[in-house]
């Protein structure tokens, strides 16, 4: 028996329907910076509410009970919690493959990113929105931000802990995507995650491009990711799986995989509720930091439980309960846009993502229908 007949038989389509493949955990809402997308709203000060370092290590236990292959220890600034490196220390002896996102601030100090390295972190992700001083710092509302995000990732690299850049795109860096890419490649990074804004927390819709522009923006991206010594991945653009297979498909002449349903067959990569959880400071549990639908709580019930049973969870895990476009489209399988931006925008979880510029065969006009893309 095949792994996706055994799942098949168990009433799981796929592996993200049992567990995620990356948990995220926003130890705190505090942090220094005042970034005019943040979507958690930051503010200097932790709230008392937070999970404490008990809760967070029986947090971690329960994501090791679940093999959850990948957790995130994300913000806020984690490094605003005294607890950073213990918590990271106590994933990884619990088997977990444990990942932090420092804001780019003095402090974290070599001190405490030596720390993370002897707790066994396997990567830091460090937020970088334009390749120098003066295009980052205005996005992220303090002067010195940028400088502080190179010595991060610089020391990082130092002491021999793998980086990764996260980039937010809007219309204050749009035209500098070659220049990140070779920045990425200066600082060495294994990864260079691209976001899409969601207009949520402090994001307003003027951060928004207009589909057309972001298509151009992913074919470029697609073009960047040719060769480059890094992977390159977007967050809240699941379409940038479609460009690549368009592309391959115009490469071939023809897309090679379609199932009997006329779908396209492609690697499934995760999306809100699907292969993804998001953790607030306060235990609450959404299917991503960007969907402020809560499904429960940690400290009341079980996230494996949640993840897998609740009805958003499920509904999000399913591509054929989306409506208008994504409804339509063959790639919703492998793409299924982003259910953040469609209930940001749409004010329905599983409406169009309004950022995807393609229009599926079935919606379009009979003079332009020519293939499955
Ligand atoms: S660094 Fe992150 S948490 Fe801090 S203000 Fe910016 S977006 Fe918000
Ligand atoms: S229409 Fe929806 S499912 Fe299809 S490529 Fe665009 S965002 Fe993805």
């Amino acid at each position: 028996m095949t792994g996706t007949e055994h799942l098949a038989r168990k009433g799981i389509r796929t592996p993200f329907d049992e567990r995620p493949f990356l948990a995220i955990w926003e130890l705190t809402q505090a942090c220094d910076l005042v970034c005019a997308h943040c979507r958690a709203c930051a503010t200097p000060d932790r709230d008392p509410h937070e999970l404490d370092t008990q809760e967070g290590k029986a947090l971690l236990d329960s994501l090791a009970a679940m093999h959850v292959p990948l957790v995130v220890l994300t913000g806020g600034d984690p490094a605003k919690r005294p607890d950073m490196a213990e918590l990271v220390a106590h994933g990884k002896s619990v088997g977990l493959t444990m990942a932090v996102t420092p804001s780019g601030t003095p402090r974290m100090t070599r001190e405490r990113i030596a720390e993370l390295g002897a707790a066994g972190v396997a990567r830091l992700a460090v937020s970088v929105d334009g390749p120098d001083a003066a295009s980052h710092d205005a996005f992220r509302g303090v002067p010195g931000s940028f400088a502080e995000s190179v010595r991060i990732l610089r020391t990082a690299r130092e002491l021999g802990i793998e980086v990764q850049i996260n980039t937010s795109v809007g219309p204050h860096n749009h035209k500098a995507l070659a220049a990140m890419a070779a920045f990425a490649a200066e600082m060495h990074a294994v990864l260079w995650s691209v976001f899409f804004v969601v207009p949520t927390g402090r994001a307003g819709a003027s951060l928004l491009l207009g589909p057309r522009h972001v298509e151009a923006l992913l074919e470029e991206l697609a073009d960047l990711a040719k060769g480059a010594p890094f992977d390159v991945k977007t967050t809240a653009a699941p379409h940038f799986r479609r460009v690549q297979l368009e592309r391959h498909a115009k490469a071939v002449g023809v897309h090679t995989e379609i199932d009997e349903h006329g779908l396209v067959v492609g690697p499934r990569g995760i999306n809100d509720g699907s292969g993804f959880v998001f953790v607030s400071h306060v235990g609450d549990i959404f299917p991503s930091g960007f969907l402020p639908l809560r499904a429960g709580n940690v400290r009341e019930d079980d996230l494996g439980q949640v993840y897998r049973e609740h009805p958003l969870f499920r509904s999000l895990r399913d591509e054929d309960a989306l409506v208008g476009k994504c409804g339509a489209c063959p790639f919703r399988r492998v793409c299924g846009g982003s259910r953040a931006r469609a209930y940001a925008v749409e004010g329905d979880v599983l409406a169009s993502d309004p950022l995807c510029a393609y229009v599926p065969k079935a919606l379009r006009e009979p003079v332009e229908a020519s293939s499955v893309a």
